[in-house]
């Protein structure tokens, strides 16, 4: 499943503070014995993995990650696993939670101009990621990181889905994500384009940085375009509207968000090569 050698590799690096704690297990910052180049260690817990969620996830994460290189994903360099843990070698991300910079700001909002940024990043790493085939399918505030630079990382791709996990209708079909930012659509358990519905979590997010709390509750997953505050700028609430439209087939396509005005502004497309 993965290479063998965690002894080799724990040598190779000197573990030093808790970074996150998620479902798993523990991330750790580490410093490379060889280099000094730091990175975060995500240590899981093999039998809590193991219990908890099918060994065939955590392939699935890594199978991922080694598909990916984009500015605004986070990197995997390394996994090496021994009998009770599996370690994953990422690239180090040391601003914080995009949570933790919602919560920090002054108003416990974004201003429009930073939120734009920053949604302008993940609409492009996400964007990259439906390009490789690879819908994230837990897009949330927790699950973005953001480096010292300010700039976006995606992170957290353990409930990622690749092509090879479309039914023959050519759809997902397993209700997963987190209550607050999963799309009406996914709760519906008939099949869901999974692209589609990590549109409508950045749609929650977005929601959030410029607004400072949720849409709905997770109990309540109503219409909320009478949510959407009328102070908000025109652009912005006509782009959340258009996410946040509970209907895939009438929700705005990544390529439409793109062209949008609101998101044009000022609008530096990352290109390839990465
Ligand atoms: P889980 O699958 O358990 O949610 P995550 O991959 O989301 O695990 O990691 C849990 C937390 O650890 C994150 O929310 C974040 O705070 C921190 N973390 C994860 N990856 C990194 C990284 N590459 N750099 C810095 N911190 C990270
Ligand atoms: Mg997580």
């Amino acid at each position: 499943m993965v290479s063998d050698g965690a002894r080799g590799l724990l040598g190779a690096y000197e573990l030093g503070r808790t970074l996150g704690e998620g479902n798993f297990g523990k991330v750790k910052q580490a410093r490379h014995r060889g280099s000094g180049g730091q990175f975060a260690v995500k240590i899981m817990e093999r039998a809590r993995v193991l219990s908890q969620r099918a060994d065939e996830q955590i392939c699935r994460e890594i199978a991922t990650l080694k598909l990916l290189a984009h500015p605004n994903v986070v990197r995997l360099h390394e996994v090496a696993a021994s009998k009770t843990k599996i370690y994953m070698v990422l690239e180090l991300v040391n601003g914080g939670e995009l949570l933790d910079r919602i919560q920090a700001a002054s108003e416990g909002k974004l201003p429009e101009q930073e939120a734009r940024r920053l949604f302008q990043q993940l609409v492009d790493g996400v964007s990259y990621c439906h390009e490789k085939g690879v819908c994230h399918r837990d897009l949330k505030l927790e699950n973005v990181l953001v480096d010292r630079k300010g700039n976006i990382k995606i992170s957290d791709f353990g409930l990622s889905a690749l092509p090879q996990h479309l039914g023959n209708d050519g759809l997902l079909h397993t209700t997963c994500g987190s209550p607050n930012y999963i799309a009406p659509e996914v709760l519906q358990n008939r099949g869901y384009d999974g692209s589609l519905s990590d549109i409508w979590s950045c749609g929650v997010i977005l929601y959030v940085m410029l607004v400072g709390h949720l849409p709905f509750d997770d109990r309540n997953i109503v219409v909320l375009y009478q949510k959407i505050p009328e102070w908000l700028s025109p652009g912005a609430r006509n782009l959340l509207r258009r996410i946040l439209e509970p209907d895939p087939a009438e929700r705005i396509a990544m390529a439409e968000i793109k062209a949008h005005p609101w998101f044009q502004e000022h609008y530096v497309p990352v290109l390839p090569p990465y």
